[in-house]
């Protein structure tokens, strides 16, 4: 069975071919599956899912499809929703067995979602949920849009913002990546502007460099964490891969390429690199460099032993990056009912090896 969401346009006109059909019809199947999605009160965003929904396509064709592939569909195992901010954290199962999470938020600018990467992750941040039981694969392009379209069809919303930063390392399954972004921004596809997607890496230096080249106009976040190679390389194991040196010389590069101000992630853990004389290192690294802090005052995994910054640590940290010229923000907290670290709806659910349903 192929998933037709792991197809581009040009891909799936090749395989209609091959079934012996005109091209065109491969641009119908590609809008049911992104756009078109019924009239009146059946018109809810999220494509169909069902090729029988596809009613200007020839019943013969609608028959043929459903012997040799399918739509990808992704069926939430539990869906979390907010009573304060109308949140919804969704674990999906795959066809094999894995789970994986996303996290649909409204924000007055319009609907976002943090979609997953890959099934697990291999890069062992020791303060995240998402790698601890290591990676198990990477997700195929389709897997990685199901999730957006799911959404949609659960919440029955438009979603207009894209952040890959769920679980899983996305440069470490570049191809499939970028296969996924293609998807997003082609008009019969997603049709979303590069601008409202937002990738997230660990700090992957080749990656970044090919991201700079392929996706200029798509925004970067960098998972820094630390004001320096010593601090990073106890939170982050990549770092012994990619000092900070290489790391931010990336970044400069990356700046100078695209023009585009980089977002630096910072997460911060009790005693660790919240202190002010971290801040004060980490304002003379970034120091003329384009680009903005987003704090992150950590979501406490049990275990990891680590804890988080209270309130008023984290706006001194940010009051003195701003001094020092450094634009900071601190992350706004949504679904603060529904909580659970990002990445524990999975892990719980690995854990326990189950498809136990829950409401909530
Ligand atoms: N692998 C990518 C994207 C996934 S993680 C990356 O590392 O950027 C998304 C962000 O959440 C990263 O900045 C990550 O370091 C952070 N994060 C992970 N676990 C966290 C936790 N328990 N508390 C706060 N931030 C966390």
């Amino acid at each position: 069975m192929v998933n037709l969401k792991d197809l581009q346009l040009q891909e799936l006109e090749n395989f209609i071919k091959n079934l012996g059909e005109p091209k065109f019809r491969a641009k119908q199947i590609f809008r049911w599956m992104y756009q078109d999605c019924g009239s009146g009160a059946e018109a809810r965003p999220g494509g169909v899912t069902a090729f029988s929904q596809m009613t200007n396509v020839p019943k013969s064709l609608r028959e043929k499809l459903s012997e040799c592939a399918d739509l990808g569909i992704l069926t939430p195992l539990q869906v979390q929703i907010s009573r304060m901010d109308g949140t919804r954290k969704y674990l999906f199962g795959l066809e094999d067995g894995n789970a994986i999470e996303s996290v649909f938020m409204k924000y007055k600018y319009g609907n976002s979602i943090c979609v997953s990467s890959q099934a697990g992750c291999r890069m062992g941040c020791k303060f995240c949920a998402s790698g601890m039981d290591g990676l198990r694969r990477n997700l195929t392009p389709g897997e990685i849009i199901g999730q957006i379209l799911a959404a949609e069809k659960d919440t029955g919303e438009k979603i207009r913002h894209v952040v890959v930063m769920g679980t899983g390392e996305p440069f470490d399954n570049y191809q499939n990546l970028s296969a996924f972004l293609r998807l997003l921004h082609d008009p019969d596809g997603l049709n979303l502007s590069w601008r409202n997607v937002t990738v997230s890496t660990c700090g992957i230096v080749p990656g970044i460099r090919d991201f700079a080249e392929d996706f200029p106009q798509v925004n970067l976040a960098i998972s820094l964490h630390a004001p320096n190679d010593q601090i990073r390389s106890s939170m982050m194991p990549v770092s012994r891969a990619y000092p900070m040196d290489q790391l931010l010389d990336a970044c400069r590069d990356y700046t100078k390429k695209t023009s585009r101000r980089i977002t630096f992630e910072y997460t911060l853990v009790n005693g660790v690199n919240d202190q002010m004389i971290h801040a004060r290192e980490l304002a003379e690294r970034l120091r003329g460099m384009l680009c903005h802090v987003n704090l992150i005052p950590l979501n406490a995994v049990k275990e990891s032993g680590m804890h988080t910054t209270s309130r008023k640590d984290v706006q001194q940290f940010q009051a003195f990056l701003e001094k020092k010229g450094v634009p900071a923000t601190i992350r706004r907290e949504l679904g603060d009912d529904i909580d659970g670290a990002c990445g524990q709806l999975r892990l719980n659910q690995c854990r326990k090896g189950g498809k136990e349903q829950k409401e909530f």
